[in-house]
């Protein structure tokens, strides 16, 4: 069964589509030539996630699933939350974002954060969501060179240092994200 991920990273979509070969084809918006953005303007995770998959389905008819993930901090009540990508500006940028936060919680004690992924899915018209939640620390200062966003700032419990130290492989096994795909891939492995 044919089954598009609503997206344009290459690779998310080259490890989920590993993870459901052979029983399904995971394909992205790049292979059904549809380069258009899809807007984000809902105010959660979820409503997000929910929207770019269900505009693929509408537009494709075909079945979809997107994800949506989001840095939310205790102390800040749960910002940058919906807003990780653009917490410091619309440039999107990870430098600017992680000064941002790091210069909020200069004063805070509480530095408890988590990683918190929504999946959608939209199966023939039926509609199932999956979560996945890391929980950790924003640490003092930046630390590693892997990874991407939020990663050198973030240090998930029971481990030492930060995703940005961590190889991917570690890092998909506990993330937020590979725990919501995990689910995603159990749900469509039992259908
Ligand atoms: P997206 O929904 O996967 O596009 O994630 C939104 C934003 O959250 C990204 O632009 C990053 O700033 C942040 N983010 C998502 N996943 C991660 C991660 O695994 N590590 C660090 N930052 C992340």
């Amino acid at each position: 069964m044919k089954l598009v991920f609503a997206t344009h990273n290459p690779g998310k979509l080259q490890e989920v589509r590993e993870l459901l070969a052979p029983d399904y084809e995971v394909i992205g918006l790049s292979d059904l030539g549809d380069h258009e953005e899809i807007e984000e303007t809902a105010l959660t995770l979820e409503g997000n996630a929910w929207i770019k998959a269900r505009t693929v389905w509408q537009k494709h008819g075909l079945s979809c699933f997107s994800d949506d993930t989001g840095l939310e901090i205790e102390a800040l009540d749960g910002a940058p939350g919906v807003y990780s990508a653009r917490y410091a500006g619309p440039r999107k940028d990870p430098q600017a974002n992680m000064d941002k936060v790091l210069r909020e919680l200069k004063d805070k004690k509480n530095r408890n954060a988590r990683f918190r992924t929504s999946v959608a899915l939209v199966l023939n018209g039926e509609e199932f969501i999956f979560e996945g939640i890391v929980n950790g620390e924003i640490t003092a200062v930046r630390s590693g060179a892997k990874g991407f966003g939020y990663d050198p700032i973030f240090s998930p419990n029971g481990y030492d240092g930060t995703f940005a130290e961590m190889d991917a492989s570690t890092k998909n096994t506990i993330s937020h994200r590979g725990l919501a795909i995990k689910k995603l891939v159990a749900f469509l492995k039992a259908r």
